[in-house]
C-alpha cells in the first residue's frame, strides 16, 4: 500500500506555510495550519493536498491509493479534539469543506458549510444547543450550499423560495424568520433538491463528505476557476487543496457573527484595522455580499472580548507575515475563531503604501518593498479620475470599492458587457451583486457598479484586483434586470444611457464628466527611485517630439531610444516638400525639395536636444516605405505636378510606379538611402547642425545615428562613411567635435544571424523587436488580427509577440545576436525600442545583457519597477546558487 502522506492535519510537523508547504497545503491551508502552529483558535480540520488533486485528474477522477483512509484517520483525530462524531445521533460533529489553492482566487472555487446534517442530526444539534431555530437555520443553509456547489443547482431557485418566504412574512431579514418559517423553508428545499438532481438529499455524513470533496477538486476545472486563471496567468497544474474543518457558528444568535478584515485598508494602504462584521450569520453571506455587513465597531460593542483576541491576533498576524493579511473569522457565543489569513489583494495606492510604510516600521527592507509591488499595479495610478475642478451632483452614493473613475455606456449582464466592448464601446457594468461568472464582463468594463455587498464582496475584491473603478453596495439602486433599466427616486437610467462612477468616493452621476490623468505621487516616486537604486539596465524611451521628451524625462527616461524621424514628415507643409522629392525622377528634383525639408529637420532636433541637454538621443533615419507618403488624390498629384514643373501624367505615372505589392518588406529603411543617399545626406546634416548649434548655447547633444532594415554589413559600412563624411566636415565648418556615434537596428533575421560581422563596424544595435518579430514569423502586423486571437486562444502562441516578446524564438534569436556580439566587443551598447515593455520582456532584456530597453514614456514607470525586479530576482538566484 501507498504510504504517501496525501492529508495533513492542521499544524502537522512542519506544515507552517512557506514555500514548498505552500504548494503542497494550497494557501488556504498552510494558513490555518501556521495560524494553529501560533497557538490561534482554529476550529480543528485537515487538509487533503494539491498533489492529491493532481493525481485524482491524473488517474480519470479516482482518488490516489490510501487518501481515503488518510482522511477516516484525520477525522478520527478531529473528532476526538471536538468531542462529537460526524453522523453521531447523540453529538453530531458538522464539518466546512472549503478550496484552496496556491494562489487566492476570491470565490473563484467552491465551499460547503455544515455538512453533517441530516434529519436525525437535525434533532440532536437541536437538543444539544438548545436552538431549534439554529439547527434549521443550519440545514437550509447546507441544503443550498450542497445543492448548488456540489450538484450543480442553481442557487436563485432556493434564494428565490427564501425570498418569497420573507416577502409573505413582510420582513427584510434572513434573521427575522422564526422557527417554523425556517422548517417549512427546509421541506421546500428539500423537496427543490429532489424536483433538481433526481435524488433526495443525502443523508450519510459520509457520502456527503465525499461528495463534497469531488466537487471541491472538480472545481479546479470549473469555467469560473479556468477564466480566473487565465486572466491572472495562474498555472492550470498546480492544483487545489481541499479543508475539512469543524463547523464553528457565526448564526447563534446575537453573541454570534462571522467577519472579513484586512489589517490595513487594502484601497488606500493607510494602517487601520479595515474589517466588516455580521451579527447572528455564517460566513458566506458576507463574502457573497447577501447581507450589507455592518463597520467592525459594532463586533466591538457586542462581543467586546472576542474583538480584544481579534485586535491582538491580527496585529501578531501582520508581524508575523509581515505583510498586510486578509482574514476571516467567526464569533460563536462570544467566542472567536480564526478561518482564514492570506496575504490581502490592494489597490496599486494601497501596495506603494504598505510597502514604504513597513520600510519605515524596519518589518522589510527597501529591496522587499521594490519587489512586492506587482509593476501592473503601478499602472493603476496612472488611471484617470475625475477632473476635481469639475462641479457635479451626484444620483447616488455607494462604497468606494475600488478607485479611480470610469464612464461608460450601462450594460445589466456580464455578456452584454462583453459583446458591447468587443465593439469597441467604453460600458459600465451594473448588477445587484456580482458572482464569479461575471469575471468576464468585469473585465471588458470599464467600471463596474452594484446595489448589494461591501467593500469586501466579490465585486469589490475583484474590482480592485483589476485596477477597476467599482462603486459597491449602491443601495438606493433599483435594478430591474429584465427591463433593463435601474431607478433612483424619480431618474431611470436604461440600458446604453451614460453614467460615470467615482470609485474614489463611491459616488454615481448621470452623463460623462471630464477625466484628468493622475499625477505620481509622492509613495509613486519613492518606490521607484529605490527601484532606480537596484536597476542594471538603462531606461530610455521612445519619443518623436520635444513634448515626448519632456513627458518621458518626467518617467524617468535615461535618454531616448528611438526618435522616428519620419513622423516629422507628415506635419504641414512638410509632406508637400517631401511628396516633391519622392517623385522627382532625378536627384537634383530630390534635392531641391530635400533642401525644403533641411531647416525644418534641423530645428526639431535642436529642441529635443535642447530637452535631452546631456543624455543621449537616438535618432532613426528614415524608414518606412515611400508608399506612405504618396498623395492620394488627383488634386494633390496635380498641384505636386505644378510645383515640380512636369505634366500632371508623369507624375501620375511615377506614382502609379513607386506601387509596392509588399511594401513592409520593399523599398524602406537603408534600401531607400542605397538607391537615394540624398536622403540620409540631408538627415545627417541636419542632425550635426542642430547639435552643433544648441552647443553653441552650452547644450550637449548627444545624437546616435541609427540606420534601420539593415540585412548584410555591406549596407551599414557604406552608410556609415557617408555620415561620417557628412558629420566631419559640419564639425570641421563649426569647429566643434559632437561626440555622435552611428549605430544600426537589428530588426531583419539575417542581420541578427551576421551581428557579429556587423558588430565591429557599429558603434551600438537596437533591436527593432517589432520588425524583427513580423520577419521571423512570417507574419504582417497590421493583417495578423484575423488570426492571431484565434492563436492565442488555441495555445499555439503562448503571448501575442507584438505585445510581449516571443522568448522562444525571438527571444532566441536575439540572445545568438548579442552572444555572438559581445564576443568580439564586449562592452557593446545594445538596447531594444520595440513597444514590448511588459514586466515579462522587461525581465527577458535584462537576463539577456541588453544595456537599455526604451518604450513609450508611460509605460517607462513598469519598465523601471520590472528591471530592476529582475536584477533583484537574479541577484537572489546567484546568491541562492553559490549557498547550495
Ligand atoms: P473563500 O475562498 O471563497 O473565501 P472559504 O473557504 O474561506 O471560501 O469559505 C467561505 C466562508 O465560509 C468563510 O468566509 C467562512 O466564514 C465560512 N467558513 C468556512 N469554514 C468555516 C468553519 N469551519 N466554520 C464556520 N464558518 C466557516
Ligand atoms: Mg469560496
Ligand atoms: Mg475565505
Amino acid at each position: 500500500m501507498s504510504k504517501k502522506k496525501y492529508v495533513y492535519y492542521f499544524g502537522d510537523g512542519k506544515a507552517d506555510g512557506t514555500g514548498k508547504m505552500k504548494d503542497l497545503l494550497g494557501g488556504k491551508g498552510a494558513g490555518l495550519a501556521n495560524m494553529v502552529n501560533l497557538k490561534f483558535p482554529v476550529p480543528s480540520g485537515f487538509t487533503i493536498t494539491t498533489e492529491a488533486c493532481n493525481t485524482y485528474f491524473a488517474s480519470k477522477k479516482k482518488y490516489p491509493g490510501g487518501m481515503w483512509d488518510q482522511v477516516l484517520a484525520n477525522l478520527k483525530k478531529v473528532e476526538k479534539s471536538m468531542g462529537a462524531k460526524l453522523g453521531d445521533p447523540k453529538n453530531p460533529l458538522l464539518l466546512s469543506v472549503r478550496s484552496g489553492s496556491k494562489f487566492s482566487m476570491p470565490g473563484m472555487m467552491d465551499t460547503v458549510l455544515n455538512l453533517g446534517l441530516n434529519d436525525t442530526t437535525l434533532k440532536a444539534l437541536t437538543a444539544k444547543t438548545g436552538n431549534e431555530r439554529f439547527a434549521l437555520d443550519t440545514y437550509r443553509r447546507l441544503i443550498t450550499m450542497f445543492g448548488s456547489t456540489v450538484m450543480g443547482v442553481d442557487r436563485m431557485v432556493f434564494e428565490k423560495v427564501l425570498e418569497a418566504m420573507k416577502k409573505k412574512k413582510g420582513v427584510e431579514e434572513d434573521t427575522d424568520l422564526n422557527v417554523d418559517d425556517l422548517r417549512v423553508l427546509v421541506d421546500k428545499f428539500k423537496v427543490i433538491y429532489r424536483k433538481e438532481t433526481g435524488k433526495s438529499f443525502p443523508k450519510d455524513p459520509l457520502q456527503q463528505l465525499k461528495l463534497a470533496i469531488n466537487a471541491v477538486f472538480d472545481s479546479w476545472f470549473g469555467d469560473r476557476a479556468v477564466t480566473y486563471r487565465n486572466l491572472n496567468n495562474i498555472a492550470h497544474d498546480l492544483g487545489t487543496g481541499v479543508n475539512v474543518q469543524a463547523m464553528v457558528f457565526g448564526n447563534m444568535g446575537e453573541n454570534s457573527g462571522t467577519g472579513v478584515g484586512f489589517t490595513r485598508d487594502p484601497s488606500t494602504g493607510k494602517k487601520k484595522f479595515f474589517a466588516e462584521y455580521l451579527i447572528d450569520a455564517q460566513g458566506e453571506d458576507v463574502v457573497a455580499g447577501i447581507r450589507t455587513p455592518l463597520h467592525i465597531n459594532e463586533m466591538k460593542k457586542k462581543v467586546p472580548k472576542a474583538y480584544k483576541e481579534l485586535d491582538r491576533i491580527y496585529n501578531k498576524l501582520e508581524k508575523h507575515y509581515k505583510d498586510m493579511q486578509d482574514i476571516e473569522f467567526t464569533v460563536q457565543e462570544g467566542k472567536l475563531y480564526m478561518l482564514q489569513t492570506r496575504v490581502g489583494k490592494r489597490t496599486g495606492a494601497a501596495a506603494l503604501k504598505i510597502a514604504i510604510d513597513m520600510v519605515k516600521e524596519g518589518l522589510i527592507d527597501k529591496k522587499e518593498a521594490v519587489m512586492r509591488i506587482d509593476p501592473d499595479q503601478l499602472e493603476q495610478l496612472m488611471h484617470p479620475r475625475i477632473d476635481p475642478n469639475f462641479k457635479y451632483s451626484a444620483l447616488a452614493q455607494g462604497l468606494p470599492a475600488s478607485p479611480g473613475a470610469a464612464v461608460g455606456k450601462v450594460v445589466f449582464s456580464a455578456q452584454d458587457a462583453e459583446k458591447a466592448a468587443s465593439k469597441g464601446e467604453d460600458v459600465i457594468l451594473v448588477r445587484p451583486e456580482t458572482s464569479p461568472e461575471d469575471i468576464g464582463g468585469m473585465d471588458a468594463a470599464q467600471g463596474i457598479l452594484t446595489a448589494r455587498g461591501g467593500m469586501t464582496s466579490h465585486a469589490a475584491v475583484v474590482a480592485r484586483g483589476m485596477g477597476k473603478c467599482c462603486v459597491a453596495g449602491c443601495t438606493a439602486l433599483n435594478i430591474e434586470e429584465k427591463k433593463k433599466s435601474f431607478w433612483v427616486g424619480s431618474t431611470t437610467v436604461k440600458e446604453g444611457d451614460t453614467i460615470t462612477l467615482n470609485g474614489t468616493t463611491g459616488e454615481v452621476i448621470i452623463g460623462t464628466v471630464p477625466l484628468v490623468q493622475p499625477e505620481m505621487t509622492g509613495n509613486f516616486n519613492t518606490i521607484l527611485k529605490w527601484a532606480d537604486e537596484f536597476r542594471e539596465m538603462g531606461i530610455r524611451a521612445n519619443a518623436d517630439t520635444p513634448a515626448d521628451a519632456r513627458a518621458a524625462l518626467k518617467f524617468g527616461a535615461e535618454g531616448i531610444g528611438l526618435v522616428r524621424t519620419e513622423h516629422m514628415f507628415f506635419e504641414g507643409d512638410r509632406i508637400k516638400a517631401f511628396r516633391e522629392m519622392i517623385l522627382s525622377d532625378d536627384e537634383a528634383g530630390r534635392r531641391k525639395a530635400l533642401k525644403k525639408i533641411l531647416p525644418m529637420q534641423r530645428s526639431d532636433f535642436a529642441a529635443i536636444f535642447k530637452v535631452m541637454n546631456g543624455k543621449p538621443v537616438t535618432i532613426r533615419l528614415l524608414d518606412p516605405p515611400l508608399h506612405e507618403f504618396l498623395p492620394k488624390t488627383d488634386a494633390e498629384l496635380r498641384e505636386i505636378a505644378r510645383e515640380l514643373g512636369v505634366s500632371f501624367k508623369k507624375i501620375k505615372a511615377r506614382n502609379t510606379a513607386l506601387h509596392e505589392f509588399n511594401p513592409m518588406l520593399g523599398h524602406r529603411g537603408c534600401r531607400l538611402a542605397i538607391t537615394y543617399p540624398e536622403i540620409y545626406e540631408m538627415q545627417v546634416q541636419a542632425i550635426i547642425e542642430a547639435a552643433c548649434q544648441v552647443a553653441k548655447k552650452g547644450v550637449k547633444a548627444i545624437p546616435e545615428i541609427m540606420i534601420p532594415l539593415i540585412a548584410d554589413v555591406k549596407e551599414f559600412t557604406i552608410l556609415n562613411e557617408m555620415t561620417v563624411r557628412i558629420a566631419t566636415a559640419i564639425e570641421k565648418k563649426n569647429k566643434i567635435k559632437i561626440p555622435y556615434d552611428v549605430g544600426t537596428m537589428i530588426e531583419i533575421a539575417r542581420a541578427a544571424f551576421l551581428a557579429h560581422e556587423i558588430a565591429p563596424e557599429a558603434d551600438f544595435y537596437s533591436f527593432g523587436t517589432n520588425d524583427l518579430t513580423q520577419t521571423l514569423f512570417g507574419l504582417s502586423r497590421d493583417d495578423a488580427g484575423r488570426f492571431l486571437p484565434y492563436y492565442i486562444e488555441q495555445g499555439i502562441f503562448e503571448v501575442d509577440p507584438f505585445i510581449s516578446i516571443d522568448k522562444k524564438g525571438v527571444g532566441a534569436l536575439m540572445r545568438l545576436a548579442i552572444d555572438s556580439s559581445r564576443k568580439i566587443k564586449k562592452n557593446m551598447k545594445m538596447g531594444i525600442c520595440g513597444e514590448q515593455l511588459d514586466p515579462d520582456s522587461v525581465e527577458f532584456c535584462d537576463e539577456i545583457g541588453l544595456t537599455y530597453v526604451s518604450g513609450s514614456p508611460y509605460r517607462l514607470p513598469v519598465a523601471r519597477l520590472a528591471a530592476a525586479q529582475a536584477t533583484l530576482k537574479k541577484k537572489g538566484k546567484k546568491k541562492a546558487g553559490s549557498m547550495a
